[in-house]
């Protein structure tokens, strides 16, 4: 074994890439950069009924798009090679045969009623069930008559009778009784390896020196252990991840609509907000700092401050996140970003080289588009709400209840009166740059609320009177950006068409 640290994660390609994969290939990642390691990706593909190309490929490229990158791997040779699975089935087929001639593995033709019924019989005894080793006295003649006939059978591993135990990096000493595992199956033929077999293999063909993974394979890890000894293998350092859990703290599955990275991406998580999150499911690094780029964990991240119980995954906290990172883009790349979402919504398309309304055909600049996403950028916590955020800019006819044009206690005459006193200030702008910009009509309209709001006896830093009901005509919802960001961006001639559509409305 080399003294390198090398890693690696081992995903099986029979789903898209799942959180919690992800987590286990960012800390690999960590540790290896830390150490100046290496970090392997090799697929799991064994099970050829369940794996499919085309999740080899999603895990590749929500890797990629993580920003978490590796030194071998399917699609990068390395000396180590290959890194399928399915592609080493020689190498495993030597090592079964060495384990069936040193009669540390023999083959088993128990029929599945056989078994069921062994394991009825077990717990009607009230002993934990487990293969009782009917076939390890089978005569040589015996089975390869049985071979010959093409019986079906597997590959039983004997298990050693003993304590194992390891020291795990976060969990400690672990101890297991190696007794209560039975012989049990390792490949369904030679050609066939089955999960903790060609695990054990492939951490020792490819010098693997620390196996960091999910707690979910701690049960595994004596098994692998016991093989690893029958082949003479070193024992590679393990470090078992906590379980990531759900919010009521059972294990987190589908149910708890936690998905794939491919699904948190199209839902317009960033994958600066992706790495922060899972980072901090299990690491803490023992400070009140939230915030961590993947260089600054690079740096920062070690095993020693992964915790040992269930890491609660919170989307609340995902969100926030989220939300931080959003507000570090700069507006072109914020655009974008959110530019496929409006396109998605049907709100806008692209078209020779720039964008129209696809309602009214008209162009919209890029700079409008900007500015548009500029007055949500402390808004939005994800990518995708920005459609629904925004669609009023895109729409000719605006749909609302009347109801929502009101603040406090106004009347309809009063929310009349507001919607013309902001006509009148408004048709007074001019409609040139100078004039009718943001914070012109900022000015001018918090002016027009305190004279509003005066000539109406109301109360006079209560500037909703002047300002709810008109931004509620410009967007045409409950809650939106200011209506002096909403008024700019909309130019003059819209604004006040907006505004003698809510006066039709009120009256
Ligand atoms: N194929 C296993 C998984 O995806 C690999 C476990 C391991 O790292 O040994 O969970």
């Amino acid at each position: 074994m080399t003294n390198k640290i090398r890693v690696r994660i081992a995903p099986s390609p029979t789903g898209a890439l799942h959180i919690g994969t992800a987590r286990s290939a960012l800390f690999n990642y960590l540790f290896a950069k830390k150490n100046k390691g290496v970090f392997v990706l090799r697929i799991e593909d064994t099970d050829l009924e369940r794996s499919d190309l085309k999740w080899v490929q999603d895990i590749i490229e929500e890797l990629k798009w993580l920003g978490i990158g590796w030194q071998e791997g399917p699609d990068i040779d390395g000396k180590y090679g290959p890194y399928k699975q399915s592609q080493r089935l020689d190498i495993y087929e030597k090592y079964i045969k060495k384990l069936l001639n040193e009669k540390k593995a023999y083959y088993c033709f128990c029929s599945e009623d056989e078994l069921e019924a062994m394991r009825q019989e077990q717990m009607n005894r009230g002993a934990a069930p487990r293969y009782n080793g009917k076939c390890l006295s089978l005569s040589k003649e015996k089975i390869k008559n049985l071979l010959e006939k093409n019986s079906s059978s597997v590959i039983r591993f004997k298990i050693q009778n003993k304590k194992i135990k390891f020291t795990d990096l976060i969990r400690g000493e672990i101890e297991f009784d190696s007794s209560l595992i039975g012989d049990i199956v390792i490949a369904k033929d030679l050609n066939t390896p089955l999960y903790n077999f060609a695990v054990a293999v492939d951490d020792y063909e490819m010098e693997i020196s620390h196996v960091i993974r999910g707690e979910d394979h701690i049960s595994n890890t004596p098994k692998q252990i016991l093989i690893q000894e029958a082949l003479d293998f070193y024992q590679p350092i393990y470090a078992h991840l906590p379980l990531i859990l759900a919010p009521d703290r059972t294990k987190l599955s589908k149910r708890h609509n936690v998905v794939s990275i491919k699904d948190y991406r199209e839902q317009g998580y960033l994958p600066e907000a992706m790495i922060n999150f899972m980072a901090l499911l299990g690491w803490n690094p023992g400070t009140e700092k939230e915030m961590f780029t993947l260089s600054s964990l690079a740096k920062e991240f070690s095993l020693e401050k992964v915790q040992k119980p269930g890491a609660v995954f919170n989307i609340k906290k995902l969100d926030f996140i989220n939300g931080f990172y959003i507000r570090e883009k700069t507006i072109e790349r914020l655009t974008e970003l959110c530019l496929p979402y409006l396109i998605l919504a049907k709100l806008i398309e692209e078209y020779s080289g720039g964008y129209k309304i696809l309602e009214t055909g008209e162009e919209i600049l890029l700079v409008t588009l900007q500015k548009i996403i500029k007055a949500y950028q402390l808004r939005f916590k994800k990518l995708s709400e920005i459609a629904e955020l925004t669609d009023f800019f895109f729409k000719e006819k605006l749909d609302y209840k009347k109801e929502i044009l009101r603040w406090q206690e106004m009347g309809d005459k009063d929310i009349k009166d507001s919607l013309l006193a902001s006509e009148k200030i408004l048709s007074k702008i001019n409609q040139s740059a100078s004039e009718w910009n943001n914070k012109n009509l900022e000015e001018e309209l918090i002016n027009g609320a305190e004279r509003f709001n005066i000539e109406k006896g109301y109360q006079e830093n209560n500037r909703g009177f002047l300002l709810w009901p008109l931004r509620v005509a410009l967007s045409g919802k409950q809650a939106s950006a200011s209506p002096f960001e909403i008024a700019d961006i909309l130019g003059k001639e819209k604004t006040l068409q907006r505004i003698k559509k809510a006066l039709e409305i009120v009256s």
